[in-house]
């Protein structure tokens, strides 16, 4: 079975990362599906957001991480998947997913969306916040991957303050 697990992955945190880990043993294959059509400008470019989420997985040919854009469900269908992982954090992320998981349903019957509930300790967790932390020079450790905090640091405070 493919999975897709679709964000924007602005960046990837340990929160995305907890979803990944735990999603990927319930399928054989798992795409990370970054979405590059959002109407918010985002801080790192798709090709930055695929590589940060790369250097965080690391080396698992179970998962595949590329860019998306247009309707899901057609990214969905063209590389064989009718499942969607979603992950959910408080009753803030329930009414947005609910109504995603509504229309991809109404456009295809036969895709299915699960969702997998927040690790306890990430509930709180979502790229604005670490994005927040990181352009203020706060420490984003235990909140991204140590292998990409550096990166993320760089991009966000140093060119700021430079
Ligand atoms: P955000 O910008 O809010 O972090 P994304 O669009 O990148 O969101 O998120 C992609 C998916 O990952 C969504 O299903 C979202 O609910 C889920 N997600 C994001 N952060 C967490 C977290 N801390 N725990 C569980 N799921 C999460």
């Amino acid at each position: 079975m493919v999975f897709i697990y679709p964000g924007s992955f602005d960046p990837i945190t340990n929160g995305h990362l907890d979803i990944i880990n735990r999603a990927v043993k319930l399928c054989d294959k798992l795409i990370v599906a970054v979405g590059t059509n959002i109407s918010k400008k985002p801080a790192f470019s798709v090709e930055e957001r695929i590589e940060l989420i790369r250097a965080s997985v690391g080396e698992n040919e179970k998962i595949s991480v590329m860019s998306f854009s247009g309707l899901l469900v057609e990214f969905a269908k063209k590389h064989n998947s009718n499942i969607i992982i979603k992950g959910l954090r408080a009753m803030s992320d329930f009414e947005y997913e609910f109504q995603m998981a509504l229309l991809n349903k109404q456009l295809d019957s036969e895709l299915e969306t699960l969702f997998m509930m927040t690790s306890v300790h990430y509930s709180f967790l979502s790229s604005s916040v670490v994005k927040e932390i990181a352009i203020n020079g706060g420490d984003i450790g235990g909140l991204v991957p140590d292998s990409i905090k550096d990166r993320i640091i760089k991009k966000l405070y140093c060119s700021k303050n430079v």
